[in-house]
Order: C-alpha cells, then structure tokens, then sequence
C-alpha cells in the first residue's frame, strides 16, 4: 500500500480523476464547471484530470444540453458540453468461483452489453474456464478484462493461490495466460474487493465514504471501502473474513482452522440445519426461500433467525474492528431482502447496543452484477492507476 502520507501530485491526480468517476456515475453526464464544483477544484485542473480518459477514448463530450437547462444554468456565450462516458470503449469482467465462470462485456456506463455463465465442467478446471472466457470474449475488441476470483489472490501476478471449494485453481496462472490468450491487459483480484468496486463505482456505495461489501453464499468474503479507497494487503491479502475464528469449540472449516465464521453462516451450515429441523427441500434452502416460509412456518422462521444470527456475529466483530458503519450485504443474504436486513439490524443492536450509532446493513439483491462491474472497474483502475492503494 503506498503511504497516504506522501502523496505525490500523480497520487491526486489519481484520486481525483476516480473521485470524478463516481461522480458521473451518481449524478450523470456534467460540464466542466459542475465537475469543478464537485470536486472542489478549478476548471483547469478538470481539464488535466480528463484528458487520460480522452486519450483512451472513455470520456467523451456530449451535444449542449437541451434549452431547457441552459435556461437553468442562466448565463449567454457558450452552451456547456457535458461529459459522459463512450460507448465504443468496451471491459471483460469475469467472476470465477467454485461454481463455474460468469463472463461479461460492459460498457462504462455500466451496461451489461452481453453475459454467459459456464459451470465447471472439465476435469482441468483451469483450462475449461479458460476455454469459457475465450470462446465468449474473442473478436470483441475489449480494452481489457477484470477478474474475480472466489479465492485467495496473487495480484501483482494475477495468478490465483486457492479456491477451497475448488482445488483445481490451486496456482493457476489466470491473469498471464487469458492476458496471451486474448492479447489483453488482465487484471485478477479477490472476489469480494472486486463486488465492492462495483458498489463504490456503479452501485449502493456511490454515496459512501466509507463501507463494507460482504458476500454470502457458498462462501463469506468482504471488500472494504475507506474513505473512497479499496483496502488491499500486500499482493492482494486479507478480506478473508469467512476464515475469522467466531467459535473456538466449533467445528473443523476447510481451510484447517476449527469454528471459522464460514462453518456457521454459510449455505452448507443453513442447508444441514434445514435438513435438521426437518424442513421441506432442505437441500435447496435460501435465505429468500425462509423468510417466503417464515411466516406459516415456526422452524423456518428460527432458523431464519439464528442463520442472521450468525451472520450478524460477523459484521458486529468487523465493525468493532473497522468502524466502518455501512454493511452491503450481497449473494444470498442480499436475497432476504428487506425482511433479512430487520432481522439483521435486531441482532446488531443486540450485540452492539452499548455503542452511540449501530451500522447500518443493507440487502443488495444483485446476481454478480456489482462483480462484474467491479471487474470493469478493477481493470480501468489498473489502468489509469485510479485506485492509488493499489
Ligand atoms: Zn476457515
């Protein structure tokens, strides 16, 4: 991580140009003079910020806005021209899991152009997923492509270290060999940061400074946002959180460490309990699937309750860690809905009652979209060093 401390003119320049992305994103094509405002710097400096972004094609300078709201900006002479992201320029973003592949071509106003999704069928799983992406991604003419991997992540070599769910991706060299399979620049990370670049740039964390983006499913993992900069340890480590140890007599996790945080709010743990608790299609159970039950059903409705209990555990020992007061929870627990985040902040203020303000937690119901965003928005990181504690 570089040293917020000394920070070099590039390092602000950096800074603001990804301070400016988000801007557009929340707020929509803007002048110059509006960006000036916004970021609280002079018109020149704007210019200077931009013209990488000009250079690169990704910005470009719409028509005047329409008379209507010059008429609001209330001054004669030149019509301003707002800016607002090219369509021509074109991202991969792949998310790749213990599950399969999940591929997509965005556009950098956040659109999902196309998608497909691709188990992992092959024995070599590397090579299957790599025949995935080059199949869907070839001949598209892509600036680049972001990974997300569901797994511990080499970063600066793009190469990921292990999926536990899929041991197959053990030292696979994703980055390097899908970089010469397409002849694209290919940036990797770890999952979880990868969703909460999509939060930050393109979804719930536009407005935020500072946040947490947890994932839940199959697995936990959590990307940490503070004070508009993604939290990444040397290489690519830590946002690990599934593998913090919340139960000392629990049970063996299958990174080797006994009552990891994994071992009890996952859907392994909530599927044995539902079996458990005799409950119909047990094996299928969700988070949404309970709380649709919950109501008729007084077991489904305990163990609604015990699996957020869970969860909840997790988040209160990060906010006493981190302080950072804003939860986006995705994946399955993001499916819960608004009935997941009540049942979560009761738990919260039962844990953390003796603090002034409790976090707040919200349920993004997203089917991998702020991931594959997020990969969008790794690679332009990667690309115009926006990211300075990359
Ligand atoms: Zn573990």
């Amino acid at each position: 991580m570089s040293d917020a401390s000394v920070l070099t003119a590039a390092d602000l320049g950096a800074a603001n140009r990804s301070r400016l992305i988000r801007i557009l994103h929340r707020d929509g094509p803007q002048s110059r003079a509006q960006l000036a405002a916004a970021l609280g710097v002079s018109r020149a400096t704007v210019t200077t910020i931009v013209q990488p972004l000009f250079d690169a094609g990704l910005l470009v300078e719409q028509e005047p806005a329409d008379r209507a709201s010059r008429r609001g900006g209330g001054r004669a002479g030149k019509p301003a021209r707002p800016l607002w992201f090219s369509d021509a320029v074109l991202l991969g973003g792949a998310y790749i899991s213990g599950d399969g592949v999940h591929c997509a071509v965005l556009r950098m106003d956040g659109e999902v152009v196309r998608e497909t999704r691709a188990p992992l069928e092959r024995e070599d799983v590397v090579d299957g997923v790599l025949a995935a992406c080059g199949d869907f991604f070839a001949g598209t003419g892509l600036m680049g492509i972001g990974v997300a991997a569901a797994g511990m992540v080499d970063t600066e070599a793009g190469v990921i270290l292990e999926i536990y769910r899929a041991p197959g991706f053990t030292g696979a060299q994703i980055g390097p060999r899908l970089g010469e399979m397409l002849g694209v620049p290919v940036v990797v990370d770890h999952h979880p940061r990868v969703q909460a670049i999509g939060d930050l740039w393109f979804g719930e964390g536009r407005e935020l400074a500072s946040f947490v983006s947890l994932h839940t499913g199959e697995v936990l993992g959590v990307g940490m946002v503070h004070h508009g900069r993604v939290l990444r340890g040397d290489r690519g480590a830590g946002g690990e959180v599934g593998h913090m140890v919340v139960d000392a007599d629990g049970e063996r996790c299958v990174c080797g460490r006994i009552g990891c945080w994994e071992t009890v709010a996952t859907l392994p743990w909530l599927r044995r309990e539902a079996e458990r608790a005799g409950l119909d299609d047990a094996w299928e159970m969700t988070c949404a699937a309970l709380v649709a039950r919950a109501e008729t059903v007084p077991a489904a409705e305990r163990l609604l309750r015990r699996y957020l209990r869970n969860i909840a555990q997790g988040i209160a020992d990060l906010e006493q860690l981190l302080g950072l007061q804003r939860y986006l929870v995705h994946g399955d627990v993001g499916l819960g809905g608004r009935r997941a985040e009540q049942i979560l902040a009761e738990e919260l203020d039962g844990m953390l009652n003796r603090r002034r303000t409790l976090p707040l937690v919200t349920a993004v119901a997203d089917d991998d979209r702020s991931t594959l965003l997020g990969a969008a928005g790794l690679l332009l990181s990667a690309a115009f060093s926006l990211d300075v504690d990359r």
